[in-house]
């Protein structure tokens, strides 16, 4: 008789621990934290990209104003030769003013080019102000979903670590033959133990012979007929 009240507490705990384990899976499922975490990841990625870029565009950026000072000092400098009346030699006046023409050019197109890389400097700014908010807004998100579940998904794991030893302490005590006939029971029909309801097999609902019930009660392993299941008594 202790065997089987033993067989039946087994079965207990093994329905709480696969009903605990079905909750933490679901609860993983309901956090959705992996799929946060790896868009997280990407994002994090683009951005690192985006900086790069910033700082290359920066770096134009610079090299374009240095120049822009270089040409229009030697603009300047033209301007000085021709116009303090120093120079006096035509063709020296004359290679002056197409060397300021042809430096003029520069500097416009240089002007230009700058325009541009400050408007890309801008969109690329916005763009890192955009991804920025979005990872701040994904990392409190995750860390609200932590906050909230951490409790119970804690809760849960400490009940799964305990139907497993209680689980390991009852197999302990019990008849191995009895033990490996329960689990090729479990294994095939996803649960090995009937209590008997008022003479019906609770698993399979058939009813139970006398006969077997008078064994069951004095003590005897008894399977129902029909599914097969280690007939237990309710304690
Ligand atoms: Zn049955």
């Amino acid at each position: 008789m202790e065997q089987l009240n033993l067989l039946s507490s087994l079965e207990t705990h093994h329905d709480l621990l696969k009903s605990y384990e079905k909750e933490l899976v679901e609860l993983e499922e309901k956090l959705k934290l992996r799929e946060l975490e790896r868009r997280i990841r990407i994002t994090e990625g683009q951005l690192e990209k985006i900086k790069i870029k910033r700082e290359e565009t920066k770096k134009d950026i610079k090299t374009c104003n240095n120049m822009l000072i270089e040409y229009n000092y030697k603009i300047e400098e033209i301007d000085k030769s021709l116009y303090n009346g120093k120079t006096t030699d035509i063709k020296q006046l004359e290679y002056l003013s197409k060397e300021k023409e042809r430096l003029m050019e520069i500097v416009s197109n240089r002007e230009t080019e700058l325009l541009d890389l400050m408007d890309e400097l801008e969109l690329i700014d916005k763009d890192i102000m955009q991804i920025e908010e979005f990872l701040q807004k994904y990392k409190d998100r995750i860390r609200k979903q932590r906050k909230k579940y951490s409790a119970l998904e804690q809760k849960l794991k400490s009940k799964i670590e305990e139907e497993k030893q209680e689980i390991v302490s009852i197999e302990g005590n019990m008849n191995e033959i009895l033990l490996e006939k329960y689990y090729s029971i479990k294994k095939n029909k996803g649960s090995g133990v009937s209590i008997p309801q008022n003479g019906v097999c609770n698993r399979c609902n058939m009813i139970l012979p006398m006969i077997l019930l008078d064994r069951l009660n004095k003590g005897e392993i008894v399977l129902c007929e029909n599914c097969g299941r280690i007939l237990c008594k309710q304690s």
